[in-house]
C-alpha cells in the first residue's frame, strides 16, 4: 500500500492515567475496586441540552434517541462528587504539577491559567454527562527513528482530565458503570496530523508510552493507557478510533482503516453509476414473517424494513478484513439496543425461506436491483435505528462519514457515533482558573526509561533485559544492588527467576519489592548461593507474609546443612586452635580445604569461606 499516495495523515490522542494519591475533583483515593464490593447502586437517564452557543451537539443527539438507562455502583472509596450529588473541589495540585513535567518533557508551551471546561459526553460513561477537562500545554514535538531517521513529530495540546466511569455491563437498553474509576487524573495528549505511515504511529504511541513511563508517576496495567486514534485519506474523512488498548495494533487499525476507506469511496463511485437512491420510507413487514422459521423475527413485536434502491450485492460486499458495509449497518442497530440486522444480500439464510425473501421485496416494491434491510425488537427502537441506517446508507453516496469508531481486538473497527461537533465544549463554572506560578515551572525532568536502558546495557545486560529492569518499577532497587552484587544477578532475582516461576504456574503477582529485597540480601550476606535465590523466591510466592527465618527454615536441607556447617568449623577452629595461632590468617586456605571435602555441593562455597573466616578471625582475637 502506497499511504502517501492515498493522502494519509494521522494523530495519535494518548490517554494516560496519573498515579496521584486523590482524585482531580475530590479527596477520593485513585483505587480500583471489584463491583461486588459496591454499597450502593443508582441509576440515570441523561438528556442533551442545547449549549450556550444554542446548539445540541450531534453525538449527544443521537444518544438521547438511544433511550438508554445507566446504572451506577458505588463504593465506600467514591463520594458524592461522583455521583454528582455535589459540586467538584478545586483542581487537584499534584495533578497539575505532574501534567507540567510532562509538558515540559514534550517540549511544550505551558499555559499561564488554567481554565477548566465542560465537554459533553453522553454515553452514560460522566455522571455529569460531560467531562471535566483542561488545556495545560501547548505546541511541542517529539522525535522518533524511523529506519534510521529522525521524524519530528508536533504535540498539538496536553490537557489534564478527568477519567470517566468504568464500563462493567452492556445490557443493550442498559448500561452498568462502575464509580471506581471516575475522576482520576489523566493526561490526554494530541498529536498534531504529521503522521504519515501505520509503523510511525505506533513508533509514536511507544515513544509517547516511554517518555510517561518515565516520570514513575502514571498508573500501570492494562485500560491505564488508551489511544485514540485519527485517521483520515484523501477524499475520504477523519475517523476518531478510540479504546486501542495495546500498541502492538496501531499499526494494523490504521491499515485497515485506510481500507475501509477506499473500500467505501469505490462503493461510493459504483452507487453513482448505478443512480442509487434510498428510500427514506420505513416498511411495517411484520405480515411476511408470521409463518417464518426465523425465531428472532417470529418472537419480536416489531419488523420492519427498508429499501436501499440499486443497492443489490454492496450490503454484503467486504470493506475491511471480515467485516462488510451491512456489519457497519448492524452496528447502528446494536447502538440502539437492538441484537443487530438482516439484509437481503445474505438472504435466504437464518431461517428466512427463499419465499420469504420475495414475499418481503414485494411488500416494499424492491427490484432485482435493490437491497433491502429488515430490524427487529421493540417498535420505536427498530424505527429510530433503520431512520438511522438510511440515513447512513445514503452517506454512501457521498463517501466516507466523519464518524468515532471503537477499536476490536482484531485492529477492525465497529462504528459508535458521529463525531462530535464543535459545539461540545463550555466552560465549568464550579472549579476556579488556576493561575501557574514560576514555582510550579520548576520541574526537574527524570532520566528516561531508553537512556536508563543504556546505561545498564553498559553495566553489563542483554539489550532485552536492560529495557525490561529500566523500565520496571523496580529500577532503583536494581541499581541499590547493583553496586554491591554483579548487576547480571541482581537482574535474575528481579526478573529472570519471576518470569521463570511464573512460567511454572507460580502465583509472582504477590511479589513485592521486600521480598525482592531480602532475597537479594540473603544473596549478600552468604546465607544462601546466588542459586538458591528462585527457591527463596517460590517460598514468597506461595507465602508472601513469611520473614526471614521462616524463608530460611523453609529451605530446610539447606538450612540445617547450615547450621551443621557452623558446628563442624566451630569444631575444627578448636581443635586447629594450635596451628591458627602459627600460621594466623594464613590458616584459612588449609582449613577451607578440610570443610570443602565434608561439604562441598550441600553449602556454597562463598558461605563456607564466610563462615570460616569469620570464626578464624574471632579465635584469633581471643587468643
Ligand atoms: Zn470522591
Amino acid at each position: 500500500m502506497d499511504y502517501s499516495a492515498a493522502g494519509l495523515t494521522v494523530g495519535i490522542e494518548i490517554h494516560q492515567q496519573l498515579d496521584t494519591e486523590h482524585k482531580l475533583f475530590c479527596k477520593c483515593p485513585t483505587v480500583h475496586r471489584d463491583p461486588e464490593e459496591s454499597n450502593f447502586q443508582f441509576f440515570r437517564y441523561l438528556r442533551s441540552k442545547k449549549s450556550e452557543m444554542g446548539e445540541v451537539d450531534r453525538a449527544a443527539r443521537e444518544e438521547v434517541e438511544r433511550g438508554r438507562r445507566f446504572v451506577y455502583y458505588s463504593y465506600d472509596t467514591t463520594c458524592l462528587v461522583e455521583s454528582d450529588e455535589e459540586p467538584p473541589r478545586e483542581l487537584n495540585e499534584e495533578a497539575l504539577r505532574l501534567s507540567i513535567l510532562i509538558a515540559k518533557m514534550l517540549n511544550m508551551e505551558v499555559v499561564d491559567e488554567v481554565h477548566v471546561m465542560r465537554k459533553i459526553v453522553i454515553d452514560g460513561s460522566n455522571t455529569t454527562g460531560f467531562q471535566r477537562t483542561a488545556l495545560v500545554a501547548f505546541d511541542g514535538f517529539v522525535e522518533v527513528e524511523l529506519d534510521g531517521k529522525k521524524e519530528k513529530v508536533g504535540i498539538a495540546t496536553l490537557c489534564l482530565e478527568e477519567e470517566a466511569c468504568r464500563k462493567i455491563e452492556d445490557r443493550g437498553k442498559e448500561v452498568v458503570y462502575s464509580l471506581d474509576r471516575l475522576g482520576i487524573p489523566l493526561v490526554e495528549i494530541g498529536t498534531c496530523p504529521d503522521i504519515k505511515s501505520p509503523k510511525m504511529a505506533k513508533e509514536v504511541a511507544k515513544k509517547l508510552g516511554m517518555i510517561l513511563r518515565s516520570t514513575g508517576k502514571v498508573k500501570r496495567g492494562l485500560g491505564t493507557i488508551r489511544q485514540d486514534v485519527n485517521i483520515s485519506i484523501r477524499d475520504g474523512a477523519r475517523v476518531e478510533i478510540k479504546g486501542v488498548q495495546t500498541l502492538d495494533i496501531i499499526d494494523r487499525i490504521v491499515e485497515y482503516e485506510v481500507i475501509r476507506q477506499l473500500s467505501l469511496l469505490k462503493i461510493r463511485d459504483e452507487l453513482v453509476r448505478r443512480n442509487a437512491r434510498v428510500d427514506r420510507k420505513i416498511y411495517d413487514v411484520r405480515h411476511v414473517f408470521a409463518e417464518t422459521k426465523s425465531k428472532i423475527l417470529r418472537k419480536t413485536k416489531a419488523v420492519m424494513a427498508i429499501k436501499l434502491e440499486g443497492f443489490s450485492g454492496i450490503v454484503g460486499r467486504e470493506i475491511q478484513p471480515g467485516r462488510r458495509l451491512g456489519t457497519e449497518f448492524a452496528d447502528i442497530a446494536k447502538t440502539f439496543g437492538l441484537g443487530g440486522i438482516f439484509h437481503t444480500d445474505e438472504l435466504p439464510a437464518y431461517g428466512i425461506s427463499e419465499e420469504e425473501v420475495a414475499a418481503l421485496k414485494k411488500a416494499v416494491q424492491a427490484s432485482e436491483e435493490d437491497a433491502v434491510v429488515i430490524a427487529a425488537g421493540e417498535r420505536e427502537r427498530v424505527e429510530r435505528a433503520l431512520a438511522r441506517i438510511a440515513e447512513r446508507a445514503e452517506y454512501c453516496l457521498r463517501g466516507v462519514p466523519e464518524e468515532t469508531r471503537k477499536a476490536n481486538e482484531d485492529g477492525t473497527t465497529s462504528y459508535l457515533r458521529p463525531l462530535p461537533g464543535a459545539a461540545r465544549m463550555y466552560p465549568e463554572t464550579d472549579v476556579p482558573p488556576v493561575r501557574i506560578t514560576e514555582d510550579m515551572l520548576h520541574v526537574k525532568i527524570p532520566e528516561l526509561i531508553e537512556d536508563r536502558a543504556k546505561r545498564y546495557e553498559k553495566m553489563g545486560l542483554s539489550s532485552s533485559l536492560a529495557w525490561i529492569i529500566a523500565d520496571s518499577p523496580y529500577f532503583e532497587l536494581f541499581e541499590e544492588y547493583a553496586s554491591k552484587l554483579p548487576p547480571s544477578v541482581v537482574a535474575r532475582v528481579l526478573h529472570i527467576i519471576p518470569a521463570e516461576l511464573k512460567k511454572d504456574g507460580a502465583e509472582v503477582e504477590v511479589l513485592e519489592e521486600r521480598h525482592y529485597r531480602i532475597t537479594l540480601d540473603l544473596i549478600l550476606s552468604g546465607k544462601i548461593a546466588k542459586e538458591g535465590a528462585e527457591e527463596v523466591l517460590r517460598l514468597f510466592a506461595e507465602r508472601p507474609d513469611a520473614d526471614v527465618e521462616e524463608v530460611l527454615r523453609g529451605l530446610g536441607a539447606d538450612k540445617s546443612n547450615l547450621e551443621e556447617l557452623e558446628n563442624f568449623v566451630d569444631r575444627l577452629v578448636e581443635e586447629k586452635s594450635e596451628f591458627i595461632r602459627e600460621r594466623g590468617s594464613g590458616a584459612f586456605k588449609p582449613l577451607m580445604g578440610v570443610v570443602m571435602k565434608e561439604y562441598r555441593g550441600k553449602v556454597d562455597g562463598k558461605v563456607v569461606a564466610d563462615v570460616l573466616k569469620r570464626r578464624i578471625e574471632e579465635a584469633l582475637k581471643s587468643l
